[in-house]
This record gives C-alpha cells, sequence and structure tokens, in this order.
C-alpha cells in the first residue's frame, strides 16, 4: 500500500516534511518543483556533510522513491535527528506522473554542461535545473556526497550495484558494500549521467546505485534493500560517523568499453534481455555498427545496461572487467 506521504513525495509536493524540519528549527528551501533542502540554521556556512540524494531521475524506476518516501516520513517524525545538510531530489517529475522512462529523451543523458544534442527535449530544462540547484547546494563545501538512485531495467547477477565516477575511493566503496551494494563499478571517463557531473564538476562523492529491478509504484518489495535503507537511514543521522564494515566489500569492476550506438545499423551479438554482468570471453564480437565492430579485449568483460533501442548517439550498453584491487 502506498501511504499519502509517498504518493506527494512522488509527485515533488514537500510541505509535509517542510513544516516538520520547519518546526524543529532548520532552514528549509524548495528551490525547484520536486526539489527541497534542509540545512542547519545558521549564518555561516555548516560545517555539516552535504547529501544529495536524488530518485525518479528515470520515471518507472519507483522503488528508490518508495525507499526515500518511508524513510524521510520516518525521520519527519524526529526532525531533530537529521545529521547531515540534506537535498533531495524527484527528478523526472512528469515522467513518473505518466509511469513512462522518460517524456522526450533520457533525463540521464543530458548532465552535461557542453550539452548540444536534445536541447529541445522536455527532458533538457529538467537536467539544467538540477544541476543548477546541485551546484547552489555543493558550492564552498568540502564533504559532500550524491547518491543517485535507480533501478534496473533487466535481472542482473548482482540485483544492487552502483557505477561510481572519478577517483578510486575506497572507503565510499567500503561504505557502499554496507549498504547492501554487491558490485561496484569504477568509470573514471567522464559521461552524461547525473552523478558523473556531480563528480566531476562539483567535486561531490557519488554513484548512480541499481537496486533490484523496475516496479509498479506501491507494489515494490523494499525488503531486498534492507541494508540499502538501514545505511542510508544511518547516514542521514550520525552522518559518516558510522563504522565500516569490511565483511561487505563489493566485488570491483572498471569500465572497459562504452557502446555507443553511432547509426540505426547498430546490433548487438547477444539477446537485449541479457541480464547484467553476463560474461564475455575474451576476443568475443559483442556489437556491431555498420563497418565497426565492437569486440571484447583481452580478458573476460561482462555487460551492462544493454539497450539497442535507444536514440542514435546514446550508449546501448556497457562492458566492464574486474578490477585487481
Ligand atoms: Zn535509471
Amino acid at each position: 500500500m502506498q501511504s499519502d506521504f509517498c504518493t506527494n513525495f512522488a509527485r515533488g509536493d514537500f510541505s509535509a516534511l517542510a513544516s516538520s524540519f520547519e518546526l524543529a528549527g532548520f532552514n528549509v528551501q524548495q528551490p525547484l518543483a520536486g526539489v527541497v533542502q534542509i540545512c542547519e540554521d545558521g549564518e555561516t556556512a555548516s560545517a555539516r556533510m552535504r547529501l544529495l540524494i536524488s530518485v525518479g531521475v528515470h520515471g518507472d524506476e519507483t522503488a528508490p522513491i518508495e525507499m526515500m518516501a518511508l524513510l524521510l516520513e520516518e525521520l519527519a517524525k524526529t526532525p531533530q535527528q537529521l545529521a547531515v545538510d540534506l537535498m533531495v531530489m524527484v527528478g523526472n517529475i512528469d515522467a513518473i506522473a505518466q509511469a513512462k522512462r522518460f517524456i522526450d529523451v533520457d533525463l540521464n543523458r543530458l548532465f552535461t554542461p557542453q550539452r548540444t544534442q536534445f536541447n529541445n527535449a522536455q527532458e533538457a530544462q529538467r537536467a539544467d535545473q538540477l544541476m543548477h540547484a546541485a551546484t547552489q547546494f555543493f558550492d564552498g563545501h568540502q564533504n559532500k556526497w550524491h547518491l543517485d538512485l535507480h533501478t534496473a531495467i533487466r535481472a542482473s547477477f548482482y540485483p544492487t550495484f552502483a557505477i561510481v565516477p572519478g577517483k578510486h575511493n575506497p572507503a565510499f566503496v567500503s561504505w557502499l558494500g554496507s549498504a547492501g551494494i554487491a558490485a561496484a563499478v569504477l568509470n573514471p571517463q567522464a559521461s552524461v549521467t547525473f552523478s558523473s557531473y556531480t563528480c566531476k564538476h562539483l567535486g561531490a562523492v557519488s554513484c548512480t546505485a541499481e537496486l533490484g529491478r523496475i516496479g509498479e509504484m506501491g507494489k515494490n518489495d523494499l525488503s531486498q534493500f534492507v541494508a540499502t535503507q538501514a545505511a542510508l537511514a544511518a547516514l542521514l543521522r550520525s552522518g559518516l560517523s558510522a563504522t565500516e564494515n569490511t565483511d561487505t566489500a563489493p566485488l570491483v569492476f572498471r569500465v572497459a568499453q562504452e557502446l555507443i550506438k553511432r547509426s540505426e545499423a547498430f546490433q548487438l551479438t547477444f539477446d537485449g534481455n541479457t541480464q547484467n554482468f553476463t560474461e564475455f570471453a575474451p576476443n568475443a564480437l559483442i556489437a556491431t555498427d555498420g563497418e565497426l565492430t565492437y569486440v571484447v579485449g583481452a580478458e573476460p568483460e561482462y555487460v551492462l545496461f544493454p539497450n539497442p533501442s535507444v536514440r542514435v548517439g546514446l550508449r546501448a550498453g556497457l562492458m566492464v572487467v574486474r578490477a585487481v584491487e
């Protein structure tokens, strides 16, 4: 059953949340539809951790929306426990309302200041708004994290995994493990996703976390994400003081190559429904695009997000290898 709080949250209506934290003396701002910022009130910039959590960047990925609604509804009962400066974003509100992944184009391919493609799409304006709000939130602060919470379209050998942009940060990867993330994929190359933007341009420690599979709002089985939910609840209430648990270290991968769809001739050599982290042998042909071929390198590669039906110019899949630690 979906609570009223969750229904309102998914629409970007934070009124109940805002009033609870305002009454407790926090500085609450709603700079945009679907964006709420709850900070310690004071003249000087707070030394607290700045935590940005985004959900619903893909409108059909509902489990993280439900999970965050539950966590915030609970926290709002004892608002003084909030130990971080928090910004929460509900990404693609219009797509969520229509239970669609996006309206015109995938929002999570538009987070780049140099964007020229798709500037007329409805999502382009939203990407600009979210980049601006994140910049305002992080500007001038040191200790800043961005967790962009998603769910995967297809099944995965690791039902919870994260793409981690930027320099390898073992402490963050370890935290992800304690948050129930089974596999961490390091991607030092800049990309056009939201977490890559906040890492590269705003200096945040960030990730795109994939929590299970797409499901209908109100019908997700959140029991799969108990560890994630508990870790987020602890992060909200104690910042980073929680102890790390090395027993839960995730498997670490790194991106070997991106499969870019350069023309309508793009074809995968395997079924587009293949599970995430399916292994391909060295030298195997994985995709063709006219004359262009994509081949596995000298070590086994594992596929992520295969999707040959993306628009020309966009990523149709990611190949990763095990990282040596
Ligand atoms: Zn997503």
